[in-house]
């Protein structure tokens, strides 16, 4: 019953989804963490391979083609990807893996993987996420005016996660994301080998063998 199952992890741009990650990863150990591929530039701070992996159109391009990517989306101008390999590897080592990924991307991810968790999380209200905007201080009014309307358009999409996640105390948001992920593996959709076995099991038994 201690299958890694795949968790995505969405929310508006500011809403903390970095920190509270970095946290979960630091607190519990039955965590992985999907590293995506991203054709925006790195935010000051940033380092290629451990916030993205930061590269160019053309090789993105490339590794659509190869079918590098569980999936991958166009968000405020540029690409963003699953990289493959990690994630399949992750969770034959029966990991939880998580990505940090868009609405389009999670969207992809249910069709290939319809057991995995999708959680969204969001600031206690819309005032909250302009100034964890503006505090980030690496942006452009530009691009923080683009990423509250890409926030407009995805709280459209909300009902389609199954939890949503209120980050307004780290350390508790941390916890309950623990918590429903270990509810998520408790459910039955997602211990269908357990159940067939227990089943095939109390047959036997009913039967004296
Ligand atoms: P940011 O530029 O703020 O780091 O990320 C912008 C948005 O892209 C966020 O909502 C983030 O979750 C999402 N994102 C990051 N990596 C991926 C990915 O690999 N695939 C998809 N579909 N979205 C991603």
């Amino acid at each position: 019953m201690n299958e890694g199952i795949l968790i995505v992890l969405s929310g508006f741009s500011g809403a903390g989804k970095g920190t509270l990650v970095k946290e979960l990863l630091k607190a519990y150990d039955n965590y992985a963490l999907s590293i995506s591929m991203t054709t925006r530039t790195p935010r000051a701070g940033e380092l290629d391979g451990r916030e993205y992996f930061f590269t160019s159109k053309e090789v993105f391009e490339e590794k659509i083609a190869q079918n590098g990517f569980i999936e991958y989306a166009e968000y405020c101008g540029n690409y963003y990807g699953t990289p493959r390999d990690y994630v399949e590897r992750q969770l034959a080592d029966g990991k939880d893996v998580i990505l940090e990924i868009e609405i389009q991307g999670m969207r992809k991810v249910k069709q290939m993987f319809p057991k995995m968790l999708p959680l969204f999380v969001t600031p206690p209200d819309a005032k909250e996420l302009k100034r964890r905007l503006q505090g980030r201080g690496t942006e452009s009014g530009e691009a923080i005016a683009g990423r509250l309307k890409a926030a407009v358009r995805e709280s459209e999409g909300i009902e389609d996660y199954e939890y949503i996640v209120v980050n307004d105390d780290l350390g508790a948001c941390v916890k309950e994301i623990h918590s429903l992920v270990q509810a998520a593996k408790r459910s039955p959709a997602r211990n269908e080998a357990f159940i067939d076995h227990i089943r095939e099991e109390l047959k036997l038994l009913s039967k004296g063998e």
